[in-house]
């Protein structure tokens, strides 16, 4: 029988964006998808729309291939058939900057936590993208973005809302460091790195194995130089290179290996969690500003209470929160049930995409202290509670302060928190309806409950606010005349002093 040929109008149709048949049906199947889940024809049509420039992208990208110079290479290629990751799992502002920077014939792969979490089928917090264009070179491509840091420098590319953060591949440090394009202190701690190499270079100055996996946009493939996909098979976090050089280069590494393996659920491979407990102060060698932005990271990524033990077990702490860490070690079971409440509630929210404020945060870890210092004074030095929380504060956060900063956004809050501990106790009147409205008492009313949770005796104050805020107007004021009826307000007018002769009665008209 003769076989019948199909009509060249097929392949014709096919060819924008058939790379190969393969390619072709993952697309293909990927659009269908699409359709079947959104049904919406526009989103179908600016996919394929954006399929056919990464397929322009990827031309200009062989034809330079063939062209210019390679990338030095010897990672193991993972091809995108034995992978899951999809181009289409990246976010979109990724892909731009990654064609761009390819259009204007530099390489650039995706990097970092976007590789290692679609890997895990997790959700990346964010996308970073690795090149070998200088942070000049990136700047000049993308109008309005920002190189920032000194130290590393690193160019954010905004899109709306969305910051795709891409680095330059660095280099090695003991050829820079003759050129003095790297320094470092007397203990080894790396004041400077802003020396640039290649990819693989690049590869092996990040932290951990799993975070140095980089995927290729052009050809679907990960690039691995460090066996890190056996380390992904193994959930388990390795330090590239020597583990106790690499945490001195950048003590901020500790922090990241708790953060990690907390937040993947993995263990820390033996050589590379030895050096945590053993050298957990090279932690104060970093100044107070960034210790915060770790800080940041630690409590709100979503796993703050497996941190916060973690951080407590291996004694990094000490290096954060001081005073917090001795009431945990050494405090009551109230201090711990309260900071462990408020990291739980923090990951709740942050499960349910509620807003968290490090005010909170802070507030809560330095809470502690704070009351039992006011404590003291209103005990040896008979201050008001006002006046014990004001002196309190000022002890607490100074002392805070060499360790984490606290920019004054967080500040100012921070301490209206704490103030309106004090504010919610005191009801009378119109007091009640008024601190409805101010704009810290949502956390302040929350921070309430957790203390009340935690076992603070409070007499009922959460419950009496729960209840004052769910009903009426009306019910609101029996409510607050109840009160005044177990607290009887003191008359304002002085009351006269009955003459010793009685001549005059208390009732004077
Ligand atoms: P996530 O964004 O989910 O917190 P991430 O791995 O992407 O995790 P980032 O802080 O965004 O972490 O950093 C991006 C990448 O830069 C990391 O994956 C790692 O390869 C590299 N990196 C970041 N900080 C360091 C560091 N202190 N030392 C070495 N490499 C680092
Ligand atoms: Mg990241």
């Amino acid at each position: 029988m003769e076989r019948i040929n199909k009509p060249a109008s097929s392949a014709a149709l096919k060819a924008p964006f058939a790379k190969t048949t393969s390619a072709y049906w993952c697309q293909h199947k990927y659009l269908e998808r699409r359709w079947l889940k959104t049904r919406s024809f526009t989103a179908v049509k600016r996919l394929y729309q954006s399929t056919i420039e990464e397929e322009q992208t990827s031309m200009l990208k062989r034809l330079r291939k063939l062209l210019g110079p390679q990338t030095s290479s010897e990672a193991s290629r993972i091809h995108k058939d034995t992978h899951p990751i999809s181009l289409y799992d990246i976010s979109r502002s990724a892909r731009k900057v990654i064609q761009q920077l390819k259009q204007a014939g530099f390489a650039a792969y995706l990097v970092g936590g976007g590789v290692r979490d679609l890997l895990l089928d997790g959700n990346p917090k964010d996308f970073d993208v690795a090149t070998d264009a200088t942070p000049e070179q990136v700047n000049k491509i993308f109008k309005g973005s920002r190189i920032i840091g000194r130290r590393f420098r690193i160019v954010h590319v905004r899109f709306g809302r969305e910051i795709i953060e891409v680095t330059t591949f660095r280099g090695h440090h003991d050829e820079a460091k003759k050129r003095g394009d790297a320094t470092q202190s007397d203990k080894g701690i790396l004041l400077r790195d802003n020396v640039y190499g290649d990819i693989k270079s690049d590869a092996y100055r990040r932290d951990f194995t799993v975070n140095a996996l980089y995927y290729d946009t052009e050809d679907g493939a990960i690039l691995d130089f460090t066996n890190a996909i056996e380390d992904l098979d193994k959930r388990q976090l390795r330090m590239i290179g020597d583990p106790d050089t690499r945490y001195k280069e950048d003590p901020v590494r500790l922090l990241r290996a708790i953060r990690f393996s907390a937040k993947l659920g993995f263990t820390i491979e033996q050589a590379t969690e030895k050096p945590i407990r053993e050298h957990a102060d090279y932690l104060s060698e970093i100044p107070p500003a960034r210790r915060f932005e770790e800080v940041l990271k630690l409590f709100l990524c979503g796993y703050a209470t497996a941190i916060l033990t973690k951080l407590q077990d291996y004694g990094l702490l000490a290096y954060l929160f001081p005073a917090a860490n001795d009431f945990l070690n050494k405090g009551t079971e109230l201090d711990k049930r309260l900071l462990f409440a408020v990291a739980s509630n923090t990951d709740k929210r942050i499960r349910q995409n509620k807003s968290v404020t490090p005010a909170f945060i802070y507030a809560a870890m330095l809470w502690p202290p704070l009351r039992a210092e006011m404590a003291r004074l209103m005990e040896e030095h008979k201050l008001n509670e006002y006046e014990a929380m004001q002196q309190a504060a000022q002890g607490v956060i100074s002392q805070q302060l060499a360790y984490t900063a606290i920019p004054k956004r967080f500040l100012i809050p921070m301490r209206e928190i704490w103030s309106l501990q004090l504010r919610l106790k005191r009801r009378e009147g119109r007091r009640a309806s008024m601190l409805l409205e101010h704009p810290r008492f949502r956390a302040a009313y929350d921070f309430l409950l957790m203390r009340e949770e935690a076992g603070e005796r409070m007499d009922g104050l959460g419950m009496w606010w729960t209840k004052f805020q769910s009903v009426k107007e009306e019910e609101q004021n029996a409510m607050v005349q109840e009160l005044n009826g177990k607290n009887p307000k003191r008359s304002r007018k002085p009351r006269r002093r009955r003459k010793a002769d009685g001549g005059e009665s208390g009732n004077s008209n």
